[in-house]
């Protein structure tokens, strides 16, 4: 195996031949010869590029869609023309556009038109809020919503019916926790759905009931049991979808996300890839502003011939800058919170559990390597060290059996890991895929997953630093709808590990918090490595993508406990402006009125 080192320099090398090459056969004739004059110049920028070869420099020259230049005021003035646009950036910090590398893009874009209870603390405020948006929304056959915590329902922790049927008793509605592995219905959801008190639970799901009586709480426990309602909600319609990615792609820049992979969807009614026709709709009306990842999801227990085509057809139809396929996600585990994730030794609050293999290891080997052959890139959702362990595993054979290298194969999760397996990452080449957000330690939902975990598996949670010192390639992203798609919360939480109110003191294992560099580095170069990607984007240099970010704040000179607050002034993808917000609009328009 080659070394990390080895593995980026390689990276390195081939990205600086591919910019070269554009320059030479694009543009210059000679050494002396003028520069082609550029679309647009930025200027006045304190730019960090992610290119260790030039971190950082005052402007950047954009032509085609393209950098052309990026260097200091003086370099890049000379390839101004009579016709190129200038952007004055004011002394404000500028990056690399942001990936999101595990999304559920779709879902995430349907859950903005629904209720939202994020931060609702109590019943009454869920009630309001609820009522609220049942009124305004009265064409909505079902009220949905999501994100309710389990401390803001009551002192059993889990919902009742009641608090929704008092506001709404002759609408159904259905609302999901904010971790995705509960839901609360009321009456008129579960008699539209057929729930009674003599409905059995499915394997894995629990329908919770009262004690005495027996009958359904309205309380909905695990995808097994929420599957039971889904036949009774109506899939939402074409024209519901592609207004609900319009609303996605919206927000997504307007965090200052310029490409995003979809760990493929929670269902397939919602899947991206099964909806990429309409993502091509809006590629076609000028209106797709966030470059497009798309996995196809397998499901135990294996993938079928015809499976393996949907697959194919994927690739070859989609396979461009904008729209992409050729991922396959898989699921080896579960979560901590409900000790499904597949763990080497017994939870520590539960010594009879220890979650289990959602594939039969054989099988999930045999699968992996024929994809492997394929060409096709792997994501792989393992939580557990065990899950982790076997998915390095299955790599690792896989590159031997068909000798092949940097396939990129990645771990999407890894809350939990052996010290073993940490240096497998850079050994093997699999890329981390990790969710900065997942780890931050607010009290209800990280109290849990440390009781459970144990003090000694603890010691490696989120081991982002561990893993990235040994040599692994991180790339991070949001796993929205779960957690906010916004990354600078996660590029907090990357640095500090601790809540916005600054606990725990010190950071929850604080010794695997990152470097400011390294969480950036995290979104865009190890994003666009983690996306076989880093020959054209992840980096402001010469040849790469024009998408690139304005900030509000310069994150090397503020607080850590501050770079959540981060606001977007400005997105581009493709040398094309597609977020401005109000206050950049103000300015840009006055100095554009000053320059002339
Ligand atoms: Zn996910």
């Amino acid at each position: 195996m080659d070394s990390y080192e080895g593995a980026w320099s390689r990276i390195l090398q081939r990205a600086g031949l591919a910019a070269l090459a554009w320059l030479t056969v694009g543009q210059f004739t000679a050494v002396e010869a003028q520069p082609p004059t550029a679309d647009m110049l930025l200027i006045h920028a304190r730019v960090y590029t992610v290119n260790a070869k030039q971190p950082w420099a005052e402007a950047v020259a954009i032509g085609g869609g393209k950098i052309v230049a990026v260097g200091d005021e003086k370099d890049i003035a000379r390839y101004r023309g009579a016709k190129t646009q200038v952007l004055d950036a004011g002394g404000r910090l500028v990056l690399p556009g942001f990936t999101d590398c595990h999304i559920h893009f779709l879902d995430g874009s349907l859950s903005l038109q629904r209720v939202h209870l994020d931060d609702a603390k109590d019943i009454p405020e869920i009630q309001r809020r609820v009522k609220a948006y049942a009124e305004a929304h009265p064409d909505q056959p079902w009220v949905r919503g999501r994100g309710w915590t389990y401390p803001a329902v009551g002192p059993t922790n889990l919902p009742d019916k009641k608090y929704l049927d008092e506001i709404i008793p002759d609408r159904p509605v259905y609302l999901e926790s904010y971790d995705g592995h509960t839901w609360w219905a009321n009456s008129k959801a579960l008699q539209l759905a057929g729930i009674t008190r003599d409905t059995p639970n499915p394997a894995g799901g629990e329908i919770v009931r009262d004690p005495r009586t027996g009958e359904p709480t309205g309380a909905i426990k695990e995808d097994a049991a929420d599957a039971l309602m889904g036949h009774a909600i109506p899939a939402p319609s074409r024209k519901e979808k592609l207004r609900a990615f319009r609303a996605g792609l919206k927000e997504a820049n307007r965090v200052g996300l310029v490409r995003v992979h979809s760990a493929g969807g929670v269902s397939a009614a919602i899947g991206d890839l099964q909806n990429a026709d309409l993502l091509e709709e809006l590629r076609r009306s000028g209106e797709l502003s966030v470059r497009m990842y798309l996995a196809y999801r397998a499901e135990p227990p294996t993938i079928t011939d015809a499976q393996f085509k949907v697959i194919e057809d994927a690739r070859r139809q989609y396979h461009d800058e904008w729209i992409s396929a050729g991922a396959v996600k898989f699921f080896m585990d579960g979560v901590v919170e409900s000790h499904t994730a597949a763990m080497f030794t017994p939870y520590s609050d539960d010594a009879k559990l220890k979650g289990s293999l959602l594939w039969d290891p054989d099988t999930y080997k045999r699968l992996v390597a024929d994809l492997d052959k394929r060409g096709v890139q792997i994501f792989t959702h393992a939580i557990g060290d065990r899950a982790v362990r076997l998915t390095l595993d299955a790599y690792e054979n896989a590159a031997k059996a068909n000798g092949t290298r940097d396939h990129r194969h990645r771990i999407e999760h890894i809350e939990t890991i052996t010290k073993e397996d940490i240096p497998r990452f850079g050994e093997l080449g699999v890329i981390a895929s990790f969710q900065p957000l997942h780890a931050y330690p607010n009290e209800d939902a990280l109290e849990v997953w440390a009781r459970n975990a144990g003090p000694e598996r603890t010691q490696r949670a989120w081991a982002w630093h561990s893993v990235e010192s040994s040599g692994g390639v991180l790339a991070f992203g949001s796993d929205w709808p779960i957690v906010t798609l916004n990354p600078w919360e996660g590029v907090q939480n990357a640095v500090t590990r601790q809540t916005t109110e600054g606990n725990p003191p010190g950071g929850f294992v604080p010794k695997e918090r990152i470097s400011l560099e390294n969480a950036i580095r995290g979104y865009t170069l190890g994003a666009a490595i983690g996306g076989r990607r880093e020959k054209t984007e992840g980096s402001l240099e010469p040849g790469k993508v024009a998408d690139l970010i304005i900030l509000s704040q310069d994150l090397f000179k503020i607080e850590p406990t501050e770079i959540g607050k981060t606001q977007v002034l400005l997105t581009m993808v493709g040398g094309k402006a597609v977020y401005e917000s109000p206050e950049w609009k103000a300015v840009a328009n006055s100095s554009t009125r000053e320059a002339k």
